[in-house]
């Protein structure tokens, strides 16, 4: 499933053996490579880790990032499962399909469940041949578009369809700004707004990237760009901030790769970064940061708590 190569490699973990105790992206074979959410891709850990291994992991850290949602998880039918409101979603490789799609596993992408790094790891020029890999990759994304099943997050989220999401997000403010999120991530926000309107008192970096945005992007009914795949904005569950001035640099790699193919040559000095205080600030009340994908999007926060547990960064709170 996962490779946590990608990231790995862009992000230059060489070091991925010491980032990712449990990584080997030496012996990734090109056709496992999944392209992930915003098309970052990590290396599987079933590389090192047996399948229904990474499978209890990940079911687990379901259970654990949604209490309210999930009653469980369990092993039965020989793999790995969560009851989600009284219906069971099977781990199949990755993909978490109910029971009635698991023999139609192969037609669906995996979900992104990857290792996620607490510091972005220094910058490294990729090789040559991580750039050519990068290269097919963008290719055979076009040619090859994620297909992920929907339906847990669809039901975890309950928002099957534009009309029914609209249902679930209220408009509130952040930071002054106007935005549409999900109903159930209001506390969350205001806490990691909270936090960041604190750093922003002793950091003055932070008040100028609070005064730098110049809108905020939330829900929006969408699949994620040149894919068959769901959004994280489609649940209002994603969060854009769009910043008066990027000072020149890049901040989406799709946007940077209309007018320059190697968007994985853009250095991190090169990127429009937010103030470490603000990601912390989000990755502490469940947000992951786009920053740090490999197809990166530094604009772009989304609520993923179940990636911090399995990453070793469980949330503060967790609904
Ligand atoms: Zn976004």
């Amino acid at each position: 499933m996962y490779k946590i190569f990608s990231i790995a490699f862009v992000f230059s973990f060489l070091s991925a053996g010491n980032v990712f105790s449990l990584g080997n992206q030496e012996n990734v074979p090109a056709d496992e490579i999944v392209l992930q959410e915003n098309q970052s891709q990590t290396v599987n850990q079933a590389q090192t880790r047996t399948e229904p291994d990474r499978a209890e992991l990940v079911m687990n850290a379901l259970a654990q990032a949604y209490p309210q949602q999930i009653e469980k998880a369990e092993y039965r039918n020989n793999d790995w499962a969560v009851l989600l409101r009284g219906k069971w979603y099977f781990f199949a490789g990755g993909r978490i399909l109910p029971q009635e799609l698991t023999a139609n596993a192969a037609s669906y992408s995996p979900q992104p469940f990857y290792n996620y790094q607490a510091e972005l790891p220094a910058w490294r020029k990729p090789t040559p041949e991580e750039a050519e890999r990068y290269g097919n990759m963008s290719r055979s994304r076009n040619q090859n578009p994620l297909r992920r099943s929907p339906h847990f997050f669809d039901d975890l989220w309950r928002a099957h369809n534009n009309a029914e999401s609209y249902e679930r997000v209220k408009t509130l403010r952040f930071l002054g700004h106007s935005v549409t999120v999900h109903n159930m991530i209001l506390e969350n926000l205001s806490l990691v707004e909270e936090e960041i309107l604190a750093a922003s008192r002793r950091d003055s970096q932070v008040q100028a990237w609070i005064n730098n945005i110049s809108s905020l992007e939330g829900w929006a009914w969408r699949n994620i760009a040149e894919t068959q795949s769901r959004s994280y904005h489609s649940y209002g569950l994603a969060l854009d901030f769009i910043p008066k001035s990027l000072g020149g640099k890049q901040t989406y790699w799709l946007w940077t790769s209309q007018y320059r193919n190697d968007w994985w040559n853009v250095s991190y000095n090169e990127r429009h970064h937010p103030p470490s205080a603000v990601i912390k600030a989000f990755e502490k009340y469940g947000f992951i940061w786009g920053g740090k994908w490999l197809y990166f999007d530094t604009m772009h926060f989304e609520y993923r708590p179940e990636i911090l547990i399995l990453s070793g960064m469980p949330p503060e709170t967790r609904r």
